[in-house]
């Protein structure tokens, strides 16, 4: 990559990529490729690097000619009470994990930089936001605000052609996509499948809570999933959805939802409709409140 004189204000972790902490200078790294046409790929996260970041970082890696990687704790999509001071951290050894993807710059910015003193814009998208994860009783629409108002932040920092994200949190993927819809980012949004360990559970940051006995309990999110996937292929969403709520109940894990909706509009849905299925799920299990979900694709008709 092509990198201005003013790049050199940067940290860089021993063998890691280079981390830079003020937009200004973000932009100035990333000029020379804008102007030369080079794509831009942005892959957006809190750190504590999986195997579900990498995922979403290769796929960038193979996408785009420049890779940025965000590293920030958003306290904005925090609320009171949840694990803001205790999320874990380790710039060090995510700095050397995208590195070793293949990430040119990482952008760490300090909150300030986010969020400097008189701050008072918000980005929020209505309705999506209000179900599953955003209703009150849950995380609350305050927790999607945070997210649009950070993504939104990050894409105009970084200005990518392509931005990544999981599909492992549906919700945020389609709020995001309607918020890149709504406002015209002039970005492509690309949602990337789940990454899982290899008896199911679903990667993420937050199993780091989890007891030996508690991510035990925690495959039963990933095993209800499956239920309702093998239950609608055998034609009944319904049954599914309720073979799994059984299969919660025998784990011990009280769902926070279990629900099927349309991936897009997050509307919720009844019956197999011939278009696909988001099936979420979300459960404290221990100390770790947990999510996941499905896709399920509608079958092939014969033809
Ligand atoms: P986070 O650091 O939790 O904010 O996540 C950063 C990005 O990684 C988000 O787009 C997540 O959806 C994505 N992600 C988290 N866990 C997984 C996973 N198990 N598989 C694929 N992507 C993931």
């Amino acid at each position: 990559m092509n990198l201005s004189p003013s790049t050199r204000t940067h940290s860089q972790a021993a063998g890691g990529a280079r981390i830079l902490r003020a937009k200004d200078i973000l932009r100035s790294a990333l000029a020379p490729s804008r102007v030369a046409g080079r794509s831009i790929g942005l892959v957006p996260t809190m750190g504590s690097l999986h195997e579900g970041h990498l995922s979403l970082l290769r796929a960038a890696r193979e996408e785009c000619d420049v890779v940025v990687m965000s590293l920030f704790v958003n306290p904005a999509q925090f609320g009171p009470g949840e694990d803001l001071d205790r999320y874990p951290r380790d710039e060090v050894r995510d700095a050397q994990l995208a590195a070793e993807a293949g990430v040119d710059l990482v952008y760490a910015p300090p909150v300030e930089e986010v969020y400097p003193d008189g701050f008072e814009t918000q980005v929020e998208v209505r309705g999506l936001t209000e179900v599953l994860d955003g209703d009150p009783a849950r995380r609350g629409p305050g927790h999607f605000r945070g997210v649009t108002t950070v993504v939104a932040k990050l894409l105009n920092a970084v200005q990518p052609d392509v931005a990544f994200f999981g599909q492992k949190d549906a919700q945020q993927l389609a709020v995001i996509r309607r918020m890149v819809r709504d406002l015209d980012f002039p970005v492509r949004v690309e949602g990337l499948p789940t990454v899982r360990e290899p008896d199911g559970l679903a990667l993420s940051s937050r199993n780091a809570y989890l007891g030996p006995e508690d991510r035990e309990r925690a495959l039963a999110l990933s095993r209800a999933l499956r239920t309702v996937d093998s239950g609608a292929r055998e034609g009944s969403l319904a049954a599914g959805i309720e073979a799994a709520r059984r299969e919660l109940e025998a784990a011990g894990v009280e769902p926070e939802y279990l629900e099927a909706r349309d991936p897009d509009d997050l509307a919720p849905v009844a019956e197999l409709n011939g278009r696909p299925i988001l099936v979420a799920v979300a459960a404290r299990v221990g100390g770790a409140r947990l999510i996941d979900s499905v896709l399920i694709h509608p079958a092939p008709t014969e033809t």
